[in-house]
């Protein structure tokens, strides 16, 4: 299995992003990146030529610098994902990006005294969606689904909206995503095949997903 993915070129995307309102506060997530550095990290150690774009995270990493790409903004995680949309054979598409952003920059800090009463927002892009735009043949592409209800049916839409080969189904639930070092994931396939796994580490669950990399090869 070793040889399949050795020298193959992969981008990651990790972690939250941070959406800013002024210089000092912006919108988040909960996301911790350790879902996405952990598939990273497995597919570095089988060889494959990894970037990681990670937003910003608490986590160390074990990839060497040059193999990462820090980003704060969705923009940011745009921009640096595109460089490579057309350099990569996979991409695997694990950051929590934020859906929205505010649509004003405040220049400078926001003062109490200020009447702020609503903050428009506007659609970040999807990545992954702009990725299965100009996706070729050969690319293949995985993507996370957080599902509350309708599980099935909302990942499969995901999948087929942003191209994805194959969707990891995750919940919000304790132990089981955001946050944890624990994960308990579904993985659909684009052929409708599911595969449920039990809950595990996020190292083993970066492993199942590589597996189901190395079989859609
Ligand atoms: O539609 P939803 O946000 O639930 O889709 C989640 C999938 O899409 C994840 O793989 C996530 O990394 C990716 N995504 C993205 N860019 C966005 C939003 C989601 O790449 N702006």
């Amino acid at each position: 299995m070793e040889r399949l993915l050795k020298g193959i070129k992969v981008f990651v995307t990790a972690g939250p992003t941070r959406e800013y309102l002024d210089p000092v506060r912006y919108i988040s997530n909960e996301s911790s990146g350790k879902m996405g550095y952990a598939i990273a990290e497995v597919l570095f150690t089988l060889g494959a030529d990894v970037t990681l774009i990670s937003g910003p995270v608490a986590i160390k990493s074990e990839l060497p610098a040059k193999n990462i790409i820090q980003v704060v903004t969705a923009n940011e995680m745009l921009e640096a994902c595109k460089q490579l949309f057309d350099k990569v054979r996979v991409a695997i598409f694990c950051a929590a990006v934020a859906d929205f952003r505010p649509r004003h920059i405040s220049e400078n800090k926001i003062k109490k005294s200020e009447q702020v009463s609503v903050v428009e927002f506007v659609k970040n892009t999807d990545i992954a969606f702009e990725f299965g735009k100009s996706k070729t043949e050969k690319q293949i592409s995985i993507g996370f689904a957080l599902e509350t209800n309708n599980i099935l049916q909302n990942a499969s839409v995901k999948l087929k909206a942003k191209k994805f080969d194959a969707v990891v189904i995750n919940s919000p639930k304790k132990d089981e995503g955001f946050g944890y070092d624990t994960n308990r994931v579904s993985i659909l396939r684009k052929d409708g095949t599911i595969k449920n796994f039990p809950l595990k580490s996020k190292i083993e669950v970066a492993k199942d997903i590589v597996s189901e990399l190395e079989e859609i090869f």
